[in-house]
């Protein structure tokens, strides 16, 4: 693969938005990644492998749990540092900022939020460090965009909780030590318990053949009559909302996310149309190719403003569901059409992996997909406008 020299877009001056925490916290993960992921992903992402040695630099710089308080292991910062971590971190790779989602919004956030005093102490510390890494069990065979049909479903036997059922395509499962598993009790109300590798009738089979996110591990949760200590519920929250609680943290961080693969793909093809002679001149000097280029820096500034704004509204505790879906489904539908148009600015050179784009490209089908489709989030934005539920 090139030599990395990313140079990151900032055609509205938004770093004046940003404090110098956010920019220190920035910088950092930029250095980190072109440093540590650079160099190594797309070898990765060739052998379809996680690179695991990075779990303990992905520690270090705050990007487990960037908002989970600074007395539980966490890096204690804003929504807008977060918002930035996972923006460099998938400049990189949607695959490494899909791990340290996941870690952060998915596993320790329950936790946090939903857990008790002793479940807090007991697991964030280890996840904070990349000690342990979790992952989340939502999405079964039969229920992907309606997650509130799951079949998984566990019953009180006095001492413990019998849980059965699967869960697919859950990230980290392959290696991770830990799960938060969404199952009914027998009153049919969800909950979230925490299922640790190593219980007996647990397994994690994993999911190969993707031509997506290859360089993260996706696998499945299968109970068989799994024995979970009582004291593994989630007791603070119940029912759909607490797993959708989880998916806004995760969906605002992709929300950013996305506009880092957007920019990667966009700083890529700018330097490719200055350097690439045809006819004599740089295709750069083309109109088609400008128009292409021009649209790109248009679409990531709005994107970035929108991902801003949206931070801005989480430090203050006001955004809603709804405006979280509208930009995550806006700032990954931009990137992944910059990544198909930044592609054939490279022509040939854009299928090959000497280039991030094909891979951004086709990580970014499964961004469009997972933490809600692409059409989910329109139901979404139109039942929040009209009032209507037009998913059923
Ligand atoms: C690489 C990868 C990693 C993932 N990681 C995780 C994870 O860690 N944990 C986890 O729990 N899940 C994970 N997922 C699952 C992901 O969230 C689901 O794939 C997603 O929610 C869609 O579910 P589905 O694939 O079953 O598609 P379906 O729900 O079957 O949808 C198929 C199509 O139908 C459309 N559709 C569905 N309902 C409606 C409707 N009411 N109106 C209009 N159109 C509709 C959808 O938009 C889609 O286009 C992951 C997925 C992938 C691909």
């Amino acid at each position: 693969m090139k030599p990395d020299l990313f140079e990151a877009p900032d055609y509205y001056n938004l770093d004046e938005l940003l404090s110098a925490e956010h920019k220190l916290v920035r910088d950092t993960t930029r250095e980190w990644v072109k440093r540590s992921v650079s160099p190594i992903i797309e070898d990765y992402a060739q052998k379809a492998e996680f690179p695991k040695q990075i779990i303990g630099g992905l520690a270090e710089i705050g990007a487990f749990g960037p908002y989970i308080p600074v007395e539980y292991g966490g890096a204690g910062l804003d929504q807008i540092s977060y918002g930035l971590i996972m923006q460099e971190i998938e400049r990189g790779d949607s695959g490494i900022r899909s791990t340290a989602s996941v870690q952060s919004s998915l596993v320790m956030y329950p936790i946090w939020k939903y857990g008790n005093e002793t479940q807090r102490k007991k697991y964030l510390p280890k996840l904070a460090s990349g000690k342990w890494v979790g992952c989340f069990g939502l999405t079964e065979p039969d229920h992907g965009s309606n997650p509130g049909g799951m079949a998984t479903n566990f019953k009180d036997m006095g001492d413990h909780y019998l849980l059965n059922g699967a869960k697919l395509w859950i990230s980290n499962a392959p290696f991770a030590q830990v799960a938060i598993v969404w199952a009914k009790n027998e009153q049919g109300r969800i909950h979230g318990l925490i299922v640790e590798r190593g219980m007996e009738g647990f397994t994690t089979p994993e999911t190969h053949n993707k031509w997506s996110l290859r360089a993260s591990a996706t696998g499945e949760l299968i109970f068989d009559d799994v024995k979970v200590p009582k004291e593994n519920l989630l007791p603070n929250k119940s029912g759909l909302g607490a797993p959708l609680g989880c998916l806004d943290s995760a969906r605002y961080g992709i929300a950013w996310g996305a506009i880092g693969a957007a920019m990667d793909c966009y700083d890529t093809a700018l330097r490719y149309s200055k350097e690439r002679i045809q006819f004599g001149k740089p295709i750069g000097q083309f109109q088609l190719q400008q128009k292409k280029l021009a649209e790109m820096i248009t679409e990531i500034t709005k994107a970035q403003l929108l991902a801003w704004r949206l931070g801005v509204l989480r430090n203050e505790g006001k955004a809603t569901s709804a405006q979280i879906s509208m930009a995550k489904r806006n700032n990954v539908e931009m990137a992944i059409n910059i990544a198909r148009e930044a592609r054939q600015i490279l022509g040939g050179m854009g299928i090959t992996g000497e280039y991030s784009i094909m891979r951004h490209m086709m990580n970014l089908e499964s961004v469009i997909t997972y933490e809600g489709t692409h059409d989910i989030h329109l139901l979404i934005t139109g039942l929040d406008i009209t009032g209507l539920n037009g998913f059923k």
